[in-house]
C-alpha cells in the first residue's frame, strides 16, 4: 500500500461567501467528516501548510495582481471584477495558503516521505490566470506547483492532469507556450460550458505547440467516454512526454448529480479513471502523483469521490 499525504489546513475554513455560493467551506466540512467516519483519515499522513510569503508565488502571478487582489479584500470587496468569484477580508492570505497546501504536497512527495498526496484545498486554482482570478479561483494551485516542483525540486517535465468538469483556462494560459508542462484537460464541451474554451484544435503555441491536449465531451457523456479518452488521448500523450510527476486538477463536478454541469461520471467512473491514472503514473513517473482539489458543489458526491479516489491513491 502507498503512503499518501492528506494536505489541509482549518484556515481553509476561512474564505467564505458573503452570500450563498456553491464553492463554500461546507465542502471541507463534509470530506472531512466523511473520511473520518469511514476510517479513512487515520490511514493517511496528515500535512498542514504554513502560510508562505508570496515569493513561490510570483513564479506564476503577476505581482500588480496580488497586490489588487490583497487591497480588494482588505478593502471589504464582495467579488472580483469576474462577479461570480466572491471575495472575504481573508480570501487574500487563504488563496496564499491554498497555495501553499499544494506546495506542501509537492514537498511531502518529492521528498519521498510519501508517495502521493491529496491536497483538499480552497479555493480553487485553474481558472485563476497570470494576472487574473476567475470561477471561484484566486491563484492557480496547480501551476504553482509545477513551477515549485521544477525551482525547488529540480523536476524538468510536470504533467498537469485536469479532470475539474470545467476547462482550466488559466492552467491552459499560463503553460501555452511552454514544453516543459504538459497540459491535458477532460471537460463538458465548452460550447455547453463555463468558461467557453478548451476545444480541441487548441493545443499551445511556439515550443509548446503540441503540449496542451483538450478533450471536450459532449453533455451526458459518462464512464465509458471518459475511459476510452483516458485511454486513447491521455495514455499516449503521457507515454510521449514521459513526464517526473503528476500534478492533478481533480474536480468531482463531474458527477451526475452535480448542480454545476451535465457530464454523468459516477463513483465507479471516479474509481475507474483514479485506477487509470495510478497506472500510467507507476508506469511513467515512479508512481509520483499530487492531486489538488478543484471543483465538486454536491455534497454527497463530493465526499464519496474525494473518498474513492484517495482509496485509489493508495494503492500501488
Ligand atoms: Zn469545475
Amino acid at each position: 500500500m502507498k503512503k499518501v499525504a492528506y494536505v489541509y489546513h482549518p484556515d481553509y475554513l476561512l474564505h467564505a461567501p458573503p452570500f450563498d455560493h456553491p464553492e463554500s467551506p461546507d465542502r471541507l466540512i463534509a470530506i472531512n467528516e466523511h473520511l473520518q467516519g469511514v476510517g479513512l483519515l487515520d490511514t493517511l499522513v496528515p500535512v498542514t501548510p504554513d502560510y508562505p510569503d508570496n515569493g513561490e508565488i510570483l513564479r506564476v502571478h503577476d505581482p500588480d495582481y496580488l497586490r489588487s487582489l490583497e487591497h480588494a479584500c482588505r478593502r471589504g470587496d464582495l467579488t472580483l471584477e469576474a462577479e461570480d468569484t466572491y471575495l472575504n477580508k481573508n480570501s487574500y492570505s487563504i488563496a496564499l495558503l491554498s497555495a501553499a497546501g499544494a506546495m506542501a504536497g509537492a514537498d511531502a512527495v518529492a521528498t519521498g516521505k510519501v508517495d502521493r498526496a491529496f491536497c483538499a484545498l480552497r479555493p480553487p486554482g485553474h481558472h485563476a490566470g497570470r494576472a487574473v482570478g476567475m470561477g471561484f479561483c484566486l491563484l492557480n494551485n496547480a501551476a504553482i506547483t509545477a513551477r515549485y516542483l521544477q525551482a525547488k525540486h529540480g523536476v524538468s517535465k510536470v504533467m498537469i492532469i485536469d479532470w475539474d468538469v470545467h476547462h482550466g483556462n488559466g492552467t491552459q494560459n499560463i503553460f501555452w507556450e511552454d514544453p516543459s508542462v504538459f497540459y491535458f484537460s477532460i471537460h463538458e464541451n465548452p460550447a455547453f460550458l463555463y468558461p467557453g474554451t478548451g476545444r480541441r484544435w487548441e493545443t499551445g503555441k511556439g515550443a509548446g505547440e503540441g503540449m496542451t491536449l483538450n478533450a471536450p465531451m459532449a453533455p451526458g457523456a459518462g464512464n465509458d467516454e471518459y475511459r476510452l479518452a483516458f485511454e486513447q488521448m491521455l495514455a499516449p500523450a503521457v507515454d510521449r512526454f514521459r513526464p517526473e510527476v503528476f500534478v492533478l486538477s481533480t474536480g468531482f463536478d463531474a458527477h451526475r448529480d452535480d448542480p454545476l454541469a451535465d457530464i454523468e461520471l459516477t463513483e465507479e467512473g471516479y474509481q475507474c479513471l483514479s485506477g487509470i491514472l495510478v497506472d500510467l503514473a507507476n508506469r511513467s513517473c515512479g508512481g509520483k502523483i499530487i492531486s489538488l482539489l478543484e471543483g465538486g458543489y454536491e455534497r454527497e458526491s463530493l465526499m464519496r469521490c474525494t473518498e474513492i479516489h484517495i482509496r485509489e491513491l493508495q494503492k500501488d
